[in-house]
């Protein structure tokens, strides 16, 4: 995703704390104190510009969803659609930080729901470690996510895809679905990503998988 320069991010985020949270390892294992409710705790890595997580966070109410983006020039994007939609931001916190390693961040079980939404390829054989569906991710995913979980993975790149089919099945995964061609078929519950929406205007097909440990 392209970033600019935007020298005011820093006192943007500073600004914005209530829900922008900074050290996150801080609050692991007390995710539901800070959203002061015991509803269901969701997370998208890589969030973007927030499109996704944002309007997730508006169909469903009763789930709390947390953000996280490493580039503080785009979080600052999806921080104001919260601003903008949500104004009392009661079921969505951001994180900007980088989910190299999630178990610092959060308690065994403390996730219902992982999504990873058009996470970047890493195309070369020797970026593979860096793909979120890489085994070592899964083993955060595997242990950070409540066993009636999912990870719920969207694409319209065709090598990640079959790529993140093998590495899942190999993990021992189980496939709830695989769907070649999401926008085929209507589901409501299929809330669009920026990425999303540009790839399927292009005419490109949208890859998704649901997947338990
Ligand atoms: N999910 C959005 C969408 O579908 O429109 C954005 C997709 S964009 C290709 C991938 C995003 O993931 C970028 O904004 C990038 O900065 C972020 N990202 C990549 N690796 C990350 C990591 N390890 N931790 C947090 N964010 C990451």
């Amino acid at each position: 995703m392209r970033q600019r320069n935007k020298p005011w991010a820093d006192d943007f985020l500073k600004e914005h704390q209530h829900f922008i949270i900074p050290n996150p390892t801080e609050h692991k294992g007390k995710w539901k104190a800070l959203f002061k409710n015991d509803k269901p705790i969701h997370i998208e890595v890589g969030t973007g510009k927030g499109q996704f997580i944002v309007g997730m966070a508006k169909q469903y109410p009763d789930i709390n969803f947390i953000g996280i983006e490493v580039a503080k020039s785009i979080i600052v994007t999806a921080a104001q659609k919260v601003l903008d939609s949500i104004p009392e931001h009661d079921n969505i916190l951001l994180l900007n930080e980088n989910a190299n390693d999630l178990r610092e961040m959060f308690d065994e079980n403390e996730v219902a729901g992982i999504y990873l939404n058009f996470s970047d390829p890493w195309p070369k054989n020797r970026h593979e470690k860096r793909r979120l569906t890489y085994k070592t991710f899964l083993e955060q995913y595997q242990k950070i996510l409540d066993p009636s979980g999912q990870v719920i993975f969207k694409t319209d790149n065709r090598g990640l895809f079959e790529y993140s089919l093998v590495s899942l099945t190999d993990y021992g995964m189980k496939l709830e679905e695989v769907n070649l061609d999401l926008h085929a078929i209507d589901d409501p519950t299929n809330v669009m990503t920026e990425y999303e929406e540009r790839f399927s205007a292009k005419g490109q097909p949208i890859y998704r998988l649901k997947a338990s440990f």
